[in-house]
């Protein structure tokens, strides 16, 4: 199967029972600010270049973000953070990425979530992510051929690069190795670089600032040879 087909499969996939009831009991619900607006109520599968050589895994998708607007960190944000710093590097076209229709494109980069459905207060359960794992382990083997960087935001986005990678069949270093912004650890051809994750919780605190991101991003770019 090729990217397509596990979009689609992942785009009906209900196997967490407590996350389907939050997906669409939110879409039902929405947020008062978005009421006019269609939920997609959805896993959310990857997004970006099928070719891409750098690959972003972020956590799970937004109750009102990605869960609304059915593309992975779109309308929420820690999107708006994550696009503005895309593009001043020049891997997303434009600067905000605010529906699925705003033409938006990723040139050489591919987004997703380790978790595809939103969770409650952005926290899967180990189950769920379990459950949720062989999508992004699928995904990362479709993308192996030219993938060259992977970038982890967060703790938890970092765990799910290395577990898919390892998955793969990539060779992990032991202890295995612990994230941090900036930290690189090169497996078999492929560089897995950690970067704050931009929530609010992060970005308003200035733990992480949009220089710290561009510097992770030009990084990357400049690892993927693009
Ligand atoms: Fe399926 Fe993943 Fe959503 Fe669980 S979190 S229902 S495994 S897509």
């Amino acid at each position: 199967a090729g990217l397509a087909e596990v979009e689609a499969q992942v785009s009906v996939c209900a196997a967490c029972p407590r996350l389907v009831a939050w997906r669409e009991t939110v879409a039902q619900e929405k947020r008062t600010s978005f009421a006019d607006q269609p939920y997609w109520g959805r896993p959310i599968p990857g997004w970006g270049d099928p070719e891409a050589r750098i690959l972003i895994v972020g956590l799970a998708p937004a109750a009102n973000g990605g869960n609304r607007t059915g593309r992975v960190f779109t309308g929420d944000p820690s999107g708006d953070w994550l696009f503005a710093s895309l593009h001043r590097v020049g891997l997303a076209a434009q600067a905000t990425s605010v529906h699925a229709g705003d033409g938006q494109r990723l040139a050489g980069a591919r987004m997703v979530a380790r978790v595809r459905c939103a969770p409650p207060q952005n926290k899967p359960t180990p189950a769920e992510r379990d459950a949720c794992a062989p999508w992004i382990d699928r995904e990362i083997a479709l993308l192996r051929p030219t993938v060259r960087v992977v970038v982890a935001l967060g703790a938890y986005g970092w765990g799910g690069a290395l577990d898919a990678l390892a998955g793969g069949g990539v060779s992990l270093p032991r202890p295995r190795p612990s994230f941090g912004h900036g930290h690189e650890v090169e497996l078999d051809g492929i560089t897995l670089i950690g970067c704050f994750h931009p929530s609010p919780h992060n970005t308003f605190t200035r733990r992480l600032t949009p220089q710290m991101t561009d510097e992770v991003f030009l990084r990357a770019r400049e690892l993927a040879g693009i």
